[in-house]
């Protein structure tokens, strides 16, 4: 039996599984042994269970565990302990009042008795001594009314619990709906808003005093506000949903546009409870609908220039064919004079050095835009640079008779720049600045230091451009209206790859006109920091060259037409050629020809270019052959698949056969320069 009180445990407190054990024992705080005695054999008996306390202290130990029903003597009212007992008693949940039976000796009771008597609640008061059956009958009353409480307990727990719920369910719904991005509130079946969630107030910077009611009218634009009030009313009489699209003022001021929508939560026969809005900002939405749009008209219109850049390039292809053909048929014939045999000559290279031209721009912006053209930059001087741009430009500008004026800074600029591309950059713009600009035009190419940037200026007083074309004058396949006539085979691609190229170098472009036939310029910006620096060599004017040789060569190419006609070019320049047209027939000529040079084709049927190449490299005199190989690619990696294979050089088809001689007579890469006479073709 227990002996202290647990201060902090209490009958409120238990939980009924917990007591359930001792729900209906009975305490039994008796003055004497017997009387103790006695009165567990008479419960025992009626199968009640019964607990003997020792004292009021132990009585109220019990007490805080659990209790059917109390009963005791007034001999404990002078127990020293007895404030604890009824503090114990007083600590009782609001359901629980334990029945008390007090056996009291005849006559007044003392005063202390009368004290207790007073403060406990549901107390039966038995005069000493009293029979068996009475007190028996009085402690089954007492644990009847004691299993109504319990009832009574389990209602109050459940409703404790389901409060709990409720209380639970309530902080998940603010939770989420303070998290969520949109404005909600929730108003009183009237319209009146009693609550907003942290976004509203965080969006509109207002303060619950101030949102309270129909105070959201403040953050409303005022033009807007009459029709929103007269739908919202409406909804209100009609216990409708409400959506409707309006701006609502943020804190700093700004407008933005929202997307409200009300609904009503409803309970029986439809009676609106509670409504239930949400304000989701549509500004983003909005704007990424007009990004889209924005996005399908430029995807439109790059198809629609695609295909007008596919109509062009058909037919600036097909254009240099018919003075080729009618060239071809000239020289078959068998009174041909030897003026007329330079004409067809002339005519043929032009043409072809034109349908080069295009396709080079055209393998250009390709590597360009899927990034993979490679500058090669060493260091050059600015001059030379602008010689060989104006070099390329020169015939053009010649046959319109226009004047070309060149300013350049008074000192000489060395830059690190890829020379051929920055000289196509210069020629590109140039070209142009001759073909918008009428026969007899004045051009101007100038150069001048400014903020540690070089600026190239190609101005000309030409056809000029539009205003609302300029913006658009550098993406792929733009020709404006109306100048496509003097477009002369362009196929609208230079510029966007003159500004690709530009951008490789860290550069950039900018396009300026007053107008139609108020002329052009086109200003080229390039870092200079980044263009002088010491490490790469001058090349230019002063590179080493080599003497004339004459060299053994086998050409290896499955295009009959195209490997005969290199080797007659070579031929005539003086070297010893051998031509092959498959890849083994290339390996057997090798074997017993030991060319010094061979060109090799790489899309040969049986062995292909890079096989012919291993091949080679495999023979012990195979080793010092240069090896040039002839292709229709010329990505990066196609380059890298050549030199994997033993090349020493990687040509793109068309091949200029100048370069090609020129390549081999330099003796670029090979070793002694020869000087015997060569046998010509066997
Ligand atoms: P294209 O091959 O047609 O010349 P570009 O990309 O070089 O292609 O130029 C695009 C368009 O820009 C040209 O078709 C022309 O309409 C306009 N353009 C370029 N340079 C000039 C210039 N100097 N004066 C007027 N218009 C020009």
């Amino acid at each position: 039996m227990r002996t202290s009180i647990k201060g902090a445990s209490s009958l409120a407190t238990m939980s009924p599984e917990a007591n359930s054990a001792h729900d209906y024992r009975v305490l039994v705080l008796a003055p004497t042994r017997r009387d103790r005695e006695v009165t567990r054999e008479l419960l025992q008996r009626a199968k009640i269970s019964c607990a003997l306390c020792q004292g009021a202290l132990s009585m109220a130990a019990e007490i805080e565990t659990a209790a059917g029903a109390i009963l005791l003597t007034d001999a404990a009212f002078s127990d020293p302990h007895i404030d604890q007992l009824l503090a114990a008693l007083s600590r009782q949940p609001p359901w629980s009042e334990v029945p008390i039976i007090l056996l009291c000796r005849t006559g007044s009771p003392l005063p202390v008795a009368a004290r207790v008597v007073d403060s406990l609640r549901n107390v039966t008061v038995l005069e000493r001594p009293t029979s068996s059956r009475t007190l028996l009958s009085s402690v089954q009353a007492a644990l009847r009314a004691r299993a109504r409480q319990y009832q009574l307990r389990e209602q109050f727990e459940a409703l404790r619990a389901s409060e709990a719920a409720l209380r639970d369910s309530e902080l998940q719904f603010r939770t989420m709906v303070n998290s969520i991005p949109q404005l909600a509130w929730m108003a009183h079946p009237d319209g009146y808003i009693h609550w907003y969630n942290h976004r509203w107030y965080e969006y509109t910077g207002t303060t619950p005093e101030e949102m309270q009611g129909w105070g959201w009218q403040s953050v409303h634009d005022p033009t807007y506000l009459p029709k929103v009030l007269e739908r919202w009313r409406a909804s209100i009489a009609a216990g409708t949903p409400l959506d409707m699209e309006f701006p609502l003022r943020a804190a700093d001021g700004g407008f933005r546009m929202f997307l409200t929508r009300v609904v009503p939560l409803q309970g029986e026969k439809g009676r609106v409870l509670q409504w239930f809005g949400t304000s989701t900002d549509m500004e983003e939405a909005k704007r990424t609908e007009v990004q889209l749009r924005a996005t399908e008209a430029a995807l439109r219109d790059a198809d629609h220039r695609k295909d007008l850049f596919l109509a062009t390039l058909a037919h600036e292809l097909r254009n240099p064919l018919a003075p080729i053909r009618t060239a071809a048929q000239i020289l078959g014939s068998p009174r041909l004079a030897s003026q007329e045999l330079r004409w067809a000559q002339n005519v043929i290279q032009r043409q072809v050095g034109h349908m080069s031209l295009l396709l080079d721009d055209l393998l250009d912006i390709a590597r360009v835009t899927q990034g993979k053209l490679e500058l090669k930059k060493e260091r050059v001087r600015l001059t030379d640079v602008v010689d060989s741009a104006v070099e390329e430009a020169r015939p053009l500008f010649d046959s319109k008779n226009h004047q070309l004026t060149v300013t350049l800074p008074p000192e000489e600029l060395t830059l690190v720049v890829d020379p051929l591309r920055l000289s196509q950059i210069l020629s590109n713009l140039l070209t142009n600045a001759a073909k918008y600009t009428d026969p007899a035009g004045h051009i101007e190419l100038m150069g001048d230091v400014q903020n540690g940037m070089l600026c190239l200026s190609v101005k000309d007083n030409g056809i000029g451009i539009a205003p609302e074309a300029l913006p658009r004058i550098f993406e792929m396949f733009s020709q404006i209206d109306g100048a496509s006539a003097r477009s002369e085979g362009g196929l609208g691609i230079g510029l966007a790859l003159v500004k690709g190229l530009l951008e490789l170098h860290g550069g950039e472009i900018d396009a300026k006109s007053g107008g139609r036939g108020r002329g052009s310029e086109f200003i080229v910006r390039l870092p200079l920091a980044a263009s002088i620096s010491a490490e790469v060599p001058v090349t230019g004017a002063d590179a080493p060259t080599v003497a004339t040789a004459c060299r053994r060569v086998m050409v290896a190419d499955d295009n009959k037409d195209a490997a005969d006609a290199l080797a007659m070019l070579l031929e005539l320049a003086g070297h010893e050629v051998r031509v092959a047209h498959c890849g083994r027939a290339a390996l057997s000529v090798a074997q017993t020809f030991r060319p010094e040079v061979a060109l090799i084709d790489i899309g040969m049927p049986d062995l292909s270019g890079y096989e012919v190449a291993k091949e080679l490299r495999r023979e012990s005199w195979g080793a010092g052959i240069h090896l040039i190989a002839l292709t229709g690619w010329g990505r990066d990696d196609d380059r890298q698949r050549a030199k994997d294979a033993g090349f020493d050089r990687h040509m793109t088809k068309p091949v200029d056969p100048g370069v090609v001689e020129a390549m081999i007579a330099n003796g670029n890469g090979l070793s002694v320069p020869r000087t015997e006479g060569c046998a010509g073709r066997r």
